[in-house]
């Protein structure tokens, strides 16, 4: 059978082959944390902050950062409306209401303009999404909040080894959140990391993720009713591999960027990820967004590739517009609203990104998607 190109997928070498060995073989009893110690301490370091927790995911990350800061019922936290689910859902569990807010057509990132907008005395916390790990203008973003007194997640689950002005993404703001799930740019099977300086947030994190322990404590003494939120030391172990090979890693995320720029950049009707100038965007996704006037949609296009072998995935389509929110108030807002969303989800999906994908493939994937192109201009033109 022909091999299939993949969206997303992995590096493994013998690096993590041997620490998972070890640790499964060794980091028992007196040992048990072994992993978890060296990939906090490494994580933090790597990121130049004074706290990280590893966790089972992002999703669990940013739902400890929200626990942490005391938001619940009655609070407001504002999302770009375009991202996975995993950036909102949380906001559900802990009580508070989402509220959805437009992303920038260069950025495709949470508007600054559609976020100062959205803020109102309710407003206690904003998840800003570093999406296919291109950065939002955070600067500003941050500035904002803190006018406000809000909260800051920074989802930087897309965007391990992004920078932006010389920061690495993930650092920006009150909490940073990973993802380490088997499709992203360093992977622990299923996995996640939140960091922090706040050390007042750190300290409430370990006991919430504890059933409510506090860490060090006599045992079995909990001291409220809180979640279990821990990975293992084989996840630690593999997720330490991975980290020790950050630059090889994103270093193919840009290199495989860099095929489909090469082919495809010089196209009018296709716009690739954006970087913003002096920053460094480590490419989880490389994406292309088709001009409107092809009059295309995503789920055409991705069908047409798909009969050749190829791989695709929408972009994510606006939370607002799915079955999971669309009856709420603040959804009905946000597709009145969210125009830059809407347009660029519309018409937009995530390349073959995996890290085994070689420029063999990657020019297939965009003399496929180039012939498709084509194949319409003409009605387009008339
Ligand atoms: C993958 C992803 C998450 C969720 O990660 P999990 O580890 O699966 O919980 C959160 N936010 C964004 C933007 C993601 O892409």
């Amino acid at each position: 059978m022909a091999k299939r190109i993949s969206v997303a997928g992995p590096s493994i070498t013998q690096r993590e082959i041997d620490y998972v060995t070890d640790a499964v073989t060794n980091c028992w009893y007196g040992d048990a944390n072994r992993y978890h110690d060296r990939f906090e301490q490494a994580f933090a370091a790597y990121h130049g902050v004074k706290h990280a927790i590893a966790l089972p995911s992002c999703t669990s990350a940013i739902h400890l950062s929200l626990a942490a800061e005391g938001i619940g019922p009655g609070d407001q936290v504002i999302v770009p409306d375009v991202t996975w689910i995993a950036s909102a859902a949380p906001i559900d569990y802990v009580g508070a209401e989402v509220v959805f807010v437009d992303v920038e057509p260069d950025t495709w990132c949470m508007s600054v303009e559609s976020f100062r907008a959205a803020i109102t005395p309710r407003t206690k916390g904003v998840i800003v999404v570093d999406l296919y790990g291109n950065m939002p203008r955070i600067d500003a973003i941050v500035e904002i909040a803190k006018e406000h007194g809000l909260l800051v997640i920074e989802d930087a689950a897309e965007a391990f080894g992004s920078i932006y002005r010389g920061q690495p993404a993930g650092s920006f703001g009150d909490t940073g959140v990973f993802s380490f799930h088997g499709s992203k740019t360093m992977t622990t099977g299923e996995g996640g990391m939140l960091i922090t300086n706040r050390s007042d947030l750190y300290e409430r994190a370990c006991i919430l993720r504890d059933h409510g322990r506090v860490p060090g404590d006599v045992s079995f003494f909990n001291r409220e009713v809180a979640f279990k939120y821990k990975m293992t030391s084989m996840q630690a172990a593999l997720g330490l591999a991975q980290l020790e090979r950050a630059e090889e890693l994103i270093g193919r995320k840009r290199e495989i960027f860099a095929w489909y720029r090469d082919d495809l950049g010089h196209s009018p009707w296709i716009q690739l990820n954006p970087e913003l100038e002096g920053g460094r965007n480590s490419y989880w996704m490389s994406t292309a967004v088709v001009a409107a006037e092809l009059g295309m949609e995503k789920r055409e296009i991705q069908d047409l590739l798909a009969r050749r072998g190829i791989d695709t995935r929408p972009f994510f389509y606006p939370l607002s517009s799915l079955p999971a929110y669309e009856h709420r108030p603040q959804a009905m807002l946000a597709r009145a609203r969210n125009e830059v969303s809407y347009k660029l989800a519309d018409r937009g999906l995530n390349l073959p990104s995996a890290l085994n994908v070689t420029r063999e493939d990657a020019r297939a994937v965009s003399g496929a998607l180039l012939e498709i192109v084509a194949s319409v201009i003409p009605a387009a033109v008339d």
